[in-house]
């Protein structure tokens, strides 16, 4: 199966010459979509397609496009994507195809540069009406560290390798990246405490993931079989799932997660397309001898051969301290997505596999995202073993686990030979006192 075409040219540049930089996360390879406004104005939020440095107003997009893409672009003048995360696989091909052609060199510059608006003077926005959210586990590696936690033993529990595990999330605090995050109150329990008391989170951590925005979906009692679903993918942001540690441990037995992720999930406001990502794609991540097959229902050769996504991701923090020095934030974590042991279509076949509807702008996490080794961990309580080996800050500062005026950054990144550099712009967040 051929995913490429015309758009991922190699060869292409275009009249916006900070999309041209060979660092810049936003080619004319990538052109990935969010919702955006001029800083500190009353203008109704409205769709843009990140270019270089710059953003283009979709609204005056229209006017230079022509046919199915102009159509499309007309889906994105409101305040969120869901009217064109709808309508499906073929219009988003033509408004990739259009604005390709618009933004490539010798395209209309003359009517478009005035409709370019500078990143640093953008304000963004969740770029959906998030209808729903579920969290999946997909990666193996943090299943095993995080489970070897809770039993050294037997790590792994006996579905996991048979089920994309997840659990439904809040959809309504899912945030875009610069908002804040307040550090949690709850309900914990030190091991030795003979009862939990309720305060401020003392185990604050960050999971590294890729989000994904859900396209047209299924219908109440029907499912998404596994050759159709990238049908259903719209494209991939990054999402730091800030977990509670402490909150999670004690709350998590026996229905999972609750109260120690809902505060706050924090999303990357620009949604690179399954389209961009496509010379990026690599075989579905190889199971050891003995692991058992998937059941049918995710089971399908071209997802096997090219449902992988090889991405980066990566996270880094900042303390208060290192910010007022100026230095850069730190990165901790690298980690592999192509390593995950689920692909995105296996993970929303299963999702819809019981007569699940899916809807547009649903969304859902990969799973923190962690490789082999404690540079590729998507988590402090893998990285810091539940914090007890800490790890240096370079101003001496040490963490276990984050502290207040802490900001974590995360980034992706995609290459390949013979495809441009790809980004995902960054997933940013500061963290404040709780109260
Ligand atoms: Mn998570």
């Amino acid at each position: 199966m051929t995913y490429t075409n015309e758009t991922h040219d190699p060869a292409l540049k275009s009249w916006v010459a900070s999309a041209n930089a060979s660092d810049t996360d936003f080619p004319i390879q990538n052109l990935p979509l969010g919702i955006f406004r001029k800083k500190g104005s009353s203008e109704t939020p409205r769709g843009g397609v990140a270019i270089g440095d710059q953003i283009l107003d979709l609204v005056a997009a229209q006017s230079v496009l022509s046919g199915a893409a102009a159509d499309a672009a007309g889906l994105c003048t409101g305040p969120s994507l869901n009217d064109l995360m709808a309508a499906g696989p073929s219009a988003w091909s033509a408004l990739r195809k259009g604005l390709s052609e618009v933004l490539r060199e010798g395209g209309p510059a003359d009517q478009l540069s005035g409709a370019l608006t500078a990143q640093t003077d953008a304000e963004m926005f969740v770029p959906a009406e998030i209808g729903d959210y579920t969290d999946f586990y997909a990666s193996i590696n943090h299943a095993t560290n995080a489970g070897k936690m809770f039993r050294p033993d037997n790590p792994l529990l006996p579905n996991y390798k048979y089920i994309p595990i997840g659990y439904h999330g809040r959809a309504s605090s899912i945030v875009v990246s610069d908002t804040p995050v307040k550090r949690p109150l709850g309900q914990r329990k030190a091991p030795d405490a003979e009862v939990p008391t309720f305060g401020p989170c003392v185990r604050l951590d960050y999971e590294l993931e890729l989000g994904v925005f859900v396209g047209p979906g299924n219908d109440l009692g029907h499912s998404i079989p596994l050759k159709d679903a990238d049908g259903h993918l719209f494209g991939c942001c990054l999402l730091n799932d800030w977990s509670a540690r402490d909150i999670q441990a004690w709350e998590y037995v026996p229905l999972g997660p609750f109260l120690g992720k809902s505060f706050n999930s924090v999303i990357s406001p620009w949604i690179v397309t399954l389209e961009a990502l496509a010379p990026f794609r690599v075989p579905a991540y190889a199971r050891p001898e003995g692991d058992p097959q998937p059941l049918d229902y995710l089971k399908d050769a071209d997802d096997a051969a090219s449902g992988g996504l090889d991405i980066q991701l990566e996270v880094c923090v900042a303390s208060a301290k290192m910010r007022e020095q100026g230095m850069e934030p730190l990165r901790i974590g690298l980690a592999p997505f192509k390593d995950m042991y689920w692909t995105l279509a296996q993970m929303i076949t299963h999702h819809s596999s019981n007569g699940c509807n899916m809807q547009p702008g649903d969304f859902f996490g990969s799973g923190t995202c962690s490789g082999t080794t404690p540079d590729s961990y998507g988590s402090l309580l893998e990285k810091t073993l539940g914090g007890s080996q800490k790890f240096d800050l370079p101003t001496g500062e040490t963490r276990g686990f984050l502290e207040d005026g802490d900001e974590v950054v995360m980034r992706g990144f995609c290459e390949a030979p013979g495809a441009v550099r790809i980004g995902f712009g960054e997933c940013r967040a500061v963290i404040e006192p709780a109260g």
